[in-house]
């Protein structure tokens, strides 16, 4: 595996620069911005492990605290063969905001390991989790930094996880990672959770728009934890699915893909992949699959798979009314001048991704208290939070006149600011 490390620096150096703007607007010292494009700290870890075929193999392993001034830190782990530290630094970076923007009291962190999670099996996977887990034991815990699932990896990931950390302290701690089983301390709706706040931030951006999610149609892009379970939701809110694509390609059917049944078929398939479901037009080449879905016309499209997708040369051929950000960073800053150009209405990844964070947190409160809510309660609390985030993000945009993501950014930065500027330097 040959890593592209450009990518990763230039997502990083893009969050910069999206922080150089917000903070011009919001006036902020340019000391305090310097704190801000620095992560607070950051560990890289070589982490061994015993292969199946008896070899050793070592992987690098990251886990970046962005800022914690609000709250332990918290955010996901990613296993992919493109995670860099300067990606994980800027999804960390991200987290912060996130946490922010939905005002829940966490600080922004990230993790994540150089592997290829398809090529390995589950007994390897077990083994890296844990050695990881161990490895940077030194950074987590409840108070600390809580980690959660990310790409390719899910809630078996993090029962590793938290069983390495329990040994280690010698009783069982739930609250040190969340996005677990139900049965290990898990949320209820957590598994849905970034999908519902998805739902819940396209509606109300189509009522903005003076739309319904009733017959809206919808494209998707990626079909993993977040991209299927938005379809899902999104179909039961009367919404029409008529493109999803994975890393096997696409799905295009203009009356509506049968969602519950192409998430049957998957669950049953060994490769977990679209590739194979009968019914709507299949376009095997990813790239091509991506190209005819960014070019859809369609009420609302979701990027739901991977950062840098809608770029310069593809933004332009987007004919969609209404992008919500289900991905983190799915539109470089080049893109994005040309979106405004063309009016797309964009929710941006800080707050239409925040669903998962927010059920995070509320697992936290569970695992804390040992008291645990009903699925109903979470999904009650969820809506509310989500629905008062998008409505305290309109409400900038409209009071500063300026589109939704610089509005996210400047409710997020500025409540971040505040926060150290209360807790003050130390010493
Ligand atoms: P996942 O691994 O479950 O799914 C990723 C999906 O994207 C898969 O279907 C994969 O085939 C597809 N994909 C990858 N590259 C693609 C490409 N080039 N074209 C089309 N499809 C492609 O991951 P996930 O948990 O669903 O996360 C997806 C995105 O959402 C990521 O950016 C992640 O950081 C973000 N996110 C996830 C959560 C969460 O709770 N899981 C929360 C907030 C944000």
């Amino acid at each position: 595996m040959t890593r592209d490390y450009r990518k990763g620096m230039q997502f990083l150096a893009d969050a910069r620069e999206r922080l150089d703007m917000v903070a011009k607007k919001l006036k902020l010292d340019s000391g305090l911005v310097d704190k801000l494009k620095f992560p607070k700290r950051a560990l890289i870890v070589s982490v061994p492990v015993k292969m199946d075929n008896g070899r050793l193999k070592v992987f690098t392993g990251y886990r970046v605290q962005h800022n914690l001034d609000r709250g332990p830190g918290k955010g996901g782990i990613r296993y992919h063969p493109e995670v860099t530290l300067e990606e994980v630094t800027t999804l960390a970076m991200l987290m912060t905001w996130k946490c922010a923007v939905v005002n829940i009291p966490f600080g922004g962190a990230k993790g994540g390991i150089y592997c290829n999670p398809r090529e390995m099996s589950l007994k390897e996977l077990e083994g890296l989790t844990r050695r990881f887990t161990y490895e940077i034991m030194m950074m987590i815990g409840p108070e600390k930094d809580i980690p959660a699932p990310d790409v390719y990896t899910n809630p078996q990931t993090m029962s590793w996880m938290m069983d390495t950390y329990s040994m280690h302290q010698g009783f069982s701690v739930p609250g040190v990672v969340t996005g677990k089983p139900v049965d290990l301390g898990g949320s209820k709706g957590r598994l849905d959770a970034t999908g519902r706040g998805v739902m819940f931030a396209t509606r109300e951006g189509l009522k903005h728009l003076g739309l319904s999610l009733k017959g809206a149609t919808v494209a998707i892009q990626g079909f993993g934890n977040v991209g299927s379970a938005s379809a899902r939701l999104l179909r039961e809110a009367g919404a029409k699915i008529i493109a999803v694509s994975d890393i096997s390609g696409g799905l295009f059917d203009p009356e509506g893909i049968d969602i519950p049944s192409l998430i049957a078929y998957i669950k049953k398939s060994k490769d977990k992949l679209l590739k194979g479901f009968k019914g709507p037009k299949f376009v095997s080449n990813p790239k091509r699959a991506n190209e005819k879905l960014f070019s859809l016309k369609v009420d609302v499209l979701i990027p739901a798979a991977l950062e840098n997708q809608i770029t310069s040369e593809n933004a332009h051929r987007i004919r969609a009314r209404m992008i919500t950000e289900a991905a983190n960073g799915p539109i470089t800053p080049r893109a994005d001048k040309i979106l405004a150009k063309k009016k797309v209405f964009v929710i941006p990844d800080i707050l239409a991704n925040a669903g998962g964070v927010v059920v995070s947190y509320f697992e936290w409160v569970q695992d804390t208290q040992a008291l645990f809510w009903k699925e109903k309660e979470v999904n009650t609390k969820l809506e509310e939070i989500m629905t008062e985030a998008f409505y305290d993000v309109l409400r900038t945009s409209k009071k500063h006149r300026v589109d939704m993501r610089m509005a996210a950014y400047m409710l997020a930065v500025s409540r971040v600011a505040e926060a150290t500027r209360l807790r003050g330097i130390y010493p």
